[in-house]
């Protein structure tokens, strides 16, 4: 943005530097300036007026049976009208009318969800110890791409990225926008913050400072980054939080905490100490006692549970001793906070975070992380809520992402098969819809 705009401030000094106008022509100087201003201006007014209004391409979803992600129930039969890359209209067959120029997708027999949202995942993870300690930005960033194109085939259409390389993160951004890559939408935190010896220490994807001021700057760093959400991870004191997540709030970001402590245990604080600062959302369902979750229920706080990658780790035959101490145990706690975050209407989202080795995972442990989410007591319905608006709720993008509804983005899938009979097919779309634009597979 700067670039350009200097460039042309200082286009008129530059030209009459260069035309070595001898000192005190200052007559001449100014007819020449006056004039360049003036051709300008012409030349800008003739481009606008050259210039006809753009059309947007129309699309017509129609004869599908829709389950917009607000979890009201499936409607059959209907229409939906994308303008460039918003939807426009939502409606019944006969209903609603079809604009002549409209592009046709028969969905008849189908079924038509906006696409999903992953709002726990580390993009540029490495794939072993080995590779980690080698790795490059560019690998990191090529690796980041090659997932959110798996994801786009899948119908997961935006991720929430909570820790990863700064660099490949940025160049994820700035290639999307200059129409270098056509993928899926990212959310990401740039670098998590943790302390010296914290969780996620010395991993690519992390920072590690001490005390709040340098909390408040590691916040002020990763907005100065270009970044518009936080994610910090234990062990933190509460004035670090709070330095944080003042600073957060300040900056209009949006922050998240890894709740509990190293993994999954101690110590169990660090949840309540982060719900008490201000945090918008809590990462995991670490040990935390009920009156913690009471707290989160009375202020509204999300959760992101990532149920798949603990119970992952347990499943392994060659996991550490630290994790098989806990397997005995670990994911019976997480499945009691999830059913008590439940019956107490915190909102949660689907979350992957499947790192390092776990990585071979993607992309079946989105939808096997709904399954889990079914299993332990809601409905497919509820569940689907979670992948979409809860998601978009979760990034704060709700009046604009996650439901298929009048004004939202044209983000959507459309499945062969009846989802809320089975989560089985869920991944395999025939055809996804993001930002307006066709993708068949
Ligand atoms: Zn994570």
């Amino acid at each position: 943005m700067t670039g350009n705009g200097s460039f042309k401030i200082n286009g008129p000094r530059l030209v009459l530097r260069s035309l070595l106008i001898p000192a005190g022509s200052f007559l001449i100087k100014s007819v020449l300036l006056l004039a360049i201003i003036f051709s300008s201006i012409t030349l800008l007014a003739a481009q606008n007026k050259a210039t006809p209004p753009e059309e947007k391409p129309v699309v017509a979803v129609i004869g599908g049976t829709l389950i917009d992600g607000t979890g009201k129930e499936p409607v059959a039969n209907t229409v939906i009208i994308i303008e460039g890359d918003k939807i426009k209209e939502v409606g019944l067959v006969g209903k609603v009318k079809i604009p002549k120029e409209a592009q046709k997708i028969d969905a008849s027999g189908r079924w038509i969800l906006p696409g999903f949202i992953d709002c726990h995942i580390h993009l540029s993870s490495e794939t072993s110890d080995l590779e980690y300690y080698r790795d490059s930005n560019s690998l990191a960033t090529l690796r980041a791409l090659q997932l959110m194109n798996t994801y786009l085939r899948c119908g997961v259409t935006a991720v929430r990225d909570v820790g990863s390389h700064v660099e490949a993160m940025q160049a994820l951004l700035r290639a999307q926008r200059a129409g270098y890559i056509d993928s899926i939408r990212l959310y990401p935190c740039g670098n998590l913050i943790t302390i010296t010896g914290g969780h996620g220490y010395g991993m690519h994807g992390s920072m590690a400072v001490d005390g709040p001021w340098e909390w408040r700057k590691a916040v002020r760093q990763m907005y100065a980054a270009g970044f518009k959400y936080i994610k910090i991870s234990p062990q933190f004191t509460l004035e670090e939080a709070r330095a944080a997540v003042e600073e957060a709030k300040m900056l209009g970001l949006h922050i998240t905490a890894h709740g509990g402590g190293f993994s999954d245990t101690i110590p169990t604080t660090m949840t309540r100490i982060a719900v008490e600062a201000g945090v918008a959302c809590i990462e995991h369902l670490n040990e935390m006692t009920d009156d913690v979750l009471d707290l989160m229920a009375e202020r509204g706080v999300f959760d992101v549970p990532t149920l798949m990658t603990y119970y992952a780790s347990y499943q392994r035959d060659d996991i550490s001793r630290f994790l098989v101490e806990k397997r005995g145990w670990s994911m019976a706690m997480h499945e009691t906070l999830f059913k008590k975050a439940y019956q107490r209407k915190i909102v949660m989202g689907i979350g992957t975070d499947a790192n390092g080795e776990y990585r071979e995972l993607y992309p079946q442990i989105y939808f096997e992380e709904m399954k889990y989410f079914q299993r332990l007591g809601m409905s497919p319905m509820e569940v689907i809520v979670c992948a979409t608006k809860n998601g978009a709720r979760i990034l704060g993008l709700e009046d604009e992402l996650g439901t298929v509804e009048a004004g939202k983005a044209a983000d959507l899938q459309i499945l062969k098969s009846d989802p809320l009979r089975s989560f089985d097919n869920l991944g395999s779309p025939e055809t996804v819809i993001l930002r307006g634009k066709i993708y068949r597979f």
